[in-house]
């Protein structure tokens, strides 16, 4: 007698927030040869259905088998994802100790998640023929609907049109399009995924120079294996031209460039850079993408098609079946950090990526992380230096403004006031920096020293003027600003201190010729806004440009020849012991702006804290003996890099929840004699209550990563079992790289 067919038990993964995959039965009539790990299966979960990965067949299961349910349907043909994928997906949950549903759920676009099949992303269009560029409406006098429809084709669709822009021409749209095809003057064309390179004239090429010329060599001649670089090089002294050679050179073998840049660095600009200078299919993956052009970008990335993947934080998890090299740009910015939920940083997944795949990975910076710097100290890392700024820009001159006893104009100083003026008489652009939005960051009242505070944040509230609102820039909560104050009824209510809003203020009564631009999220909350202010000052129509974060970076400004620092004082005396490092690298982030092209630049910080040894040895000695400093003071108080630290953070309503149950958790940590880690806490966050909820941490500190994770992997699948989780919300971050 045949021996029966094996039962096969399908491990997978389910985006729910609990830790492990699950055990199905394969969908019925389902041939088991197509039960590929990578496809994604529909499967009962709870009352509804949830699209899952496949991530292993084995042949027994962990359950009773009467209570093992089967898959209701297989949505791949073919694996959609590739094993190296799975294994990324797998390593990042262990490593993050974060329920492997949800990971696969993170590495997906929203329509694979959702279970649409990959080949949406073929997308036909139509477009405009020779002829029908050359049709008027006059010879469409009888058919009004063509007419329309060929003059919307000629105006506002030049570069053709998809299914739901026709669709939005209103309801006849089709038929007319029917009608154009048959006359000849419109085609219909399978749109292409990647983007269009310009390709006008030959690519203007740049000379590299021997600095440079050095590092591409060295990188180039270890592409065929896992090979980590730091490319620390100042501000303007050509790192984007060295990733330019290297991806040309892995584009015209074939192979596939991953570049992940910050957030903020992400500007068209960029793109059209890299564009103008490669003739490979590129394609761009961010926030600002439809869910279409997302999976379309996706599956150009998958099918190799796309050479170069160009990409913010989480296009760390794009397909490479072609992997060649990957690239991160400004390597220490914290916004490859997720802060939320699946709590990765893309970075560290990156390096991982490169060491699985046999690649090379270039992590550029003008401010390398400490830790970054430490990986090379250590010789883990080869570093390459680009010291000197290319082409004949110069470095810039940086001094402090020391404003004890000073009289401040509105947040400026005579000194900054009498440079401003010297670099404007020139012709010259002036940067100036400030990280804080709205008009003034508190109100108050001068009466009886009312404060306006949010009630459900343990914060100021910032008042707006132009809208005349107060705002939480925690919770997002506001309101209208009073008149009266709500204990006395005073109406001496006060601004105090300085945001962008009331800078510009004092900025155009002391400027009034000159063209000032405000950058911030407020200036520049429509779509293109920003584009468009940063194209408007590079024209020079504005001369001013006032910002926070969003100007400090990645713009190329040639004009710009002083900046200004107007308050170094925030970052130099946090809780977070990474604030000291994260203002160095700022400064030199917005000392970056000034003087990028022939003429030398200048920079001012303005400080009451001129002698606070940060800021001399960043300014005298420059980044690399402050991170030399830093680090040191990090060994010294046993912090990373040369520790390694998780933080388990809870939040609840009530005010005594989150530390009871941390309290809870540690007596459970503590059960498992956790050798090598140190339990520090519980404590209440710096911010103890944000959004209505009391928040508290846990830390725990480790000198070597193993014991960590150890710990980690046994006792957090046991947190939810604990009496008080179901009363709070707990999450685990791994590498915290913010302590609030
Ligand atoms: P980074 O990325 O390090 O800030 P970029 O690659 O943007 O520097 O280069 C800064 C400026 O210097 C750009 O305008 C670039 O075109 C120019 N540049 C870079 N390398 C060279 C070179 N070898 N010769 C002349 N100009 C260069
Ligand atoms: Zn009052
Ligand atoms: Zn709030």
């Amino acid at each position: 007698m045949p021996a029966a067919p094996r039962p096969q038990i399908l491990q997978i993964a389910v985006p729910t927030p609990l830790y492990g995959s699950f055990d199905y039965l394969p969908p019925r009539a389902c041939d088991p040869a197509r039960l590929c790990p990578g496809v994604r299966l529909r499967v009962p979960f709870g009352r509804g259905h949830v699209t899952g990965m496949l991530l292993d067949v084995a042949a027994e299961s962990r359950v009773e088998s009467r209570r093992l349910r089967a898959a209701t349907e297989l949505l791949d043909e073919t694996p959609l994802l590739s094993p190296d994928l799975l294994a990324l997906g797998q390593w990042a949950a262990q490593y993050y100790h974060h329920p492997i549903g949800e990971v696969f759920a993170a590495l997906l676009p929203t329509l694979l998640r959702q279970g649409k099949p990959l080949h949406d992303a073929n997308e036909t269009q139509w477009r405009l023929t020779a002829a029908g560029q050359a049709a008027t409406a006059e010879d469409l006098q009888r058919a009004p609907r063509q007419a329309a429809l060929l003059q919307w084709l000629q105006q506002q669709a030049q570069h053709g049109a998809d299914a739901e822009q026709l669709a939005a021409q209103g309801g006849s749209a089709r038929a007319a399009l029917r009608a154009l095809i048959a006359k000849g003057w419109v085609e219909e064309y399978a749109a292409p995924i990647t983007i269009e390179t310009t390709d006008t004239g030959p690519a203007h090429h740049i000379e590299l120079n021997g600095m440079q010329h050095a590092a591409v060599e060295k990188i180039g001649a270890q592409l065929q294996q896992f090979a980590p670089f730091v490319l620390e090089g100042v501000t303007g002294s050509g790192k984007t031209e060295v990733y330019l050679e290297l991806i040309a050179r892995v584009a015209t073998a074939g192979r596939q460039t991953l570049v992940l840049v910050p957030e903020i660095g992400l500007t068209p600009q960029l793109v059209a850079r890299f564009a103008a200078r490669l003739r490979h299919p590129t394609v761009v993956l961010h926030s600002g993408l439809s869910d279409k052009q997302r999976l379309r970008a996706w599956a150009a990335a998958a099918s190799g098609e796309a050479k170069l993947i160009i990409g913010t934080r989480s296009a760390v998890f794009t397909p490479l079946p072609q992997a060649g090299l990957i690239i991160i740009d400004e390597e220490h910015d914290l916004s490859f950090k997720q802060q939320d939920g699946f709590r990765y940083h893309a970075r560290d997944v990156a390096v991982w990526r490169a060491h699985q795949r046999g690649v090379p990975i270039v992590l550029g910076s003008a401010t390398p992380s400490l830790e970054t710097l430490y990986n090379a100290e250590r010789g883990r890392y080869q570093l390459l230096q680009l010291p000197l700024r290319a082409g004949k820009a110069r470095p810039p001159r940086i001094a402090v403004i020391d404003v004890r006893h000073k009289k401040l104009h509105g947040a400026l100083s005579d000194a900054v006031l009498q440079k401003m003026r010297e670099h404007l008489v020139r012709g010259r652009q002036v940067l100036l920096f400030l990280n804080r939005r709205g008009y003034s960051p508190t109100l108050l009242c001068h009466d009886c020293g009312w404060i306006a505070r949010c009630k459900r944040c343990d914060a100021h509230l910032i008042y707006h003027q132009a809208q005349r609102r107060l705002r939480c820039h925690h919770c997002g909560g506001e309101q209208q600003a009073e008149v009266h104050c709500p204990e006395c009824s005073s109406d001496q209510l006060r601004p105090i201190g300085h945001g962008t809003e009331r800078v510009e203020q004092v900025l155009r009564e002391r400027f009034p010729e000159i063209g000032i631009a405000r950058i911030d999220r407020d200036s520049t909350r429509r779509k293109g806004a920003l584009q468009q202010v940063l194209a408007e000052a590079l024209r020079g129509e504005h001369r001013i440009l006032l910002g926070t974060q969003m100007l400090a970076k990645g713009h190329h400004l040639p004009e710009v020849t002083l900046a200004v620092i107007l308050d170094a004082d925030q970052g130099l005396f946090s809780v977070d012991f990474r604030a000291s490092e994260t203002l160095a690298q700022l400064i030199i982030q917005v000392a970056g702006r000034a003087g990028r092209a022939e003429q030398a630049g200048e920079v001012l910080i303005q400080t009451h804290h001129p002698d606070h040894p940060l800021l001399r040895t960043l300014i005298t000695a420059g980044y690399p003996h402050f991170a030399a400093a830093a680090l040191t003071e990090r060994r010294e108080a046993a912090l990373p890099p040369y520790t390694h630290l998780a933080l388990l953070r809870a939040e609840a309503t009530a005010a005594e929840l989150p530390q009871r149950f941390l309290s809870e958790a540690m007596a459970l940590a503590q059960q498992h004699n956790p050798h090598g880690v140190e339990l520090l806490g519980p404590v209440p966050a710096p911010m103890e209550r944000r959004a209505g909820r009391y928040r508290a941490q846990l830390l725990l500190q480790a000198e070597a990563r193993a014991a960590l994770h150890h710990l980690l992997a046994t006792w957090l699948p046991q947190l939810s079992a604990l009496p008080l989780a179901r009363k709070v919300r707990w999450s685990i971050d791994v590498d915290p790289m913010e302590m609030v």
